[in-house]
C-alpha cells in the first residue's frame, strides 16, 4: 500500500510518499515553508512525488481541528474560516484528511511507545499545543486534547504581557509556552523581532530576560501537563513538536514539578522516537484505517 503523505505544520509543509514494509518507509521527501494557501503548496508538490508511481490515496495531517474532511480553522496560521480539503485537493483522487496530533498518535499507536502502552498522550509543543490521546489501544480522535487552550494564567499583572491567542483568549497554555507565545515574549522582553530559537540562544549565552521567559514557560508546562494527567491516568507521554524535541530539557518539567499541579502519578515523559517525521508517518496509519 502506497499513500502520499503530508504533514502541514504551524512552519513547514512536509511531504513523502509512505509504504508500509516491517514499518512505514518515507520515500521522496519534500519540505517547504509552510504558506496560509498550503493547499495550493501541496497540488504543487503532488506531481514531483509521483513520477515514478501514483498512491493509493493522499492523506493530510493538518494542525487544527477537523470536521470530516475539512479543516476548520488554523489560529497559528492566522487561518479563521473552514477550509474543504477535499474540494480544493479533489484533483489528486480520495482524500484522508486528519487532526495532526491525532495522527501522531496513530503512529505512536502502531509502531511507537503503543507497543509497550494501551493508555498514553502524544503532546506536541510547537508553533501551538495539543495532544493526541490514546485510550485502551484506541485513538480518541475527533476534537479532543486541545489541551493548549486551556486558561492557565487569569492574574491581570500577567495577562498585560501577552498576546490574545487564536482561540480568543488571553492567559491560555499557548499563550505562555508554544512557538507563537515564546516568539511574542521574547520580542517584548529580549530584542525585538527574535524568534523562538534565538530565544533559546540568548538563554544559552546568559541573557536574564530570555531565561526567566523559559523558566514561567516550564512552569506552565508543568501545569498544563499537570491538568492533562488529572484528566487521564495515561501510562505515558510521548513529546513532538519541533520546540518540545530540540528543547525538552529545558521545558519539560521533571516529575517533581508537575506533581504540584496534579494527584495522580506522573507518568514517563520521553521524545517520540520518529522525530519531526512522526506527521508523515501519523498520516499513514490514520489513512491506514480508514481505507
Ligand atoms: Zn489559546
Amino acid at each position: 500500500m502506497l499513500i502520499e503523505v503530508y504533514d502541514v505544520g504551524g512552519s513547514k509543509l512536509r511531504g513523502a510518499f509512505a509504504m508500509l514494509t516491517s514499518r512505514v518507509l518515507l520515500l521522496e521527501r519534500m519540505e517547504e515553508p509552510t504558506r496560509p494557501d498550503f493547499y495550493n503548496q501541496i497540488l504543487e508538490m503532488s506531481p514531483k512525488l509521483r513520477k515514478t508511481s501514483v498512491p493509493s490515496c493522499v492523506s493530510v495531517s493538518v494542525p487544527g481541528p477537523v470536521d470530516g474532511k475539512t479543516l476548520i480553522k488554523v489560529p497559528q496560521l492566522n487561518l479563521s474560516n473552514p477550509i474543504n480539503l477535499e474540494e480544493k485537493l479533489s484533483s489528486l483522487g480520495p482524500i484522508h484528511v486528519e487532526n495532526d496530533v491525532n495522527a501522531a498518535a496513530y503512529a505512536e499507536l502502531n509502531e511507537g511507545i503503543g507497543k509497550e502502552y494501551n493508555n498514553f498522550y502524544v503532546l506536541t509543543l510547537s508553533t501551538g499545543i495539543g495532544a493526541g490521546i490514546v485510550l485502551n489501544g484506541n485513538v480518541i480522535g475527533g476534537n479532543s486534547g486541545e489541551f493548549g487552550h486551556c486558561v492557565l494564567e487569569t492574574d491581570p499583572q500577567k495577562l498585560v504581557f501577552v498576546e490574545k491567542c487564536g482561540c480568543k483568549n488571553k492567559g491560555c497554555w499557548c499563550s505562555f509556552s508554544s512557538g507563537n507565545g515564546l516568539s511574542y515574549l521574547a520580542g517584548l522582553f529580549v530584542e525585538k523581532g527574535l524568534d523562538c530559537e534565538d530565544l533559546f540562544y540568548k538563554a544559552k549565552r546568559g541573557n536574564e530576560s530570555a531565561k526567566k521567559i523559559i523558566k514561567e514557560a516550564r512552569e506552565y508546562n508543568a501545569h498544563g501537563i499537570g491538568n492533562m494527567v488529572s484528566a487521564l491516568d495515561v501510562e505515558a507521554i510521548s513529546i513532538m513538536g519541533s520546540l518540545g524535541l530540540n528543547q525538552f530539557d529545558l521545558i519539560i518539567p521533571s516529575k517533581q514539578e508537575i506533581s504540584k499541579y496534579t494527584l495522580n502519578n506522573v507518568p514517563k515523559i520521553t521524545k517520540t522516537k520518529f522525530g519531526e517525521d512522526i506527521g508523515l508517518i501519523g498520516a499513514f496509519y490514520s489513512a491506514k484505517s480508514f481505507f
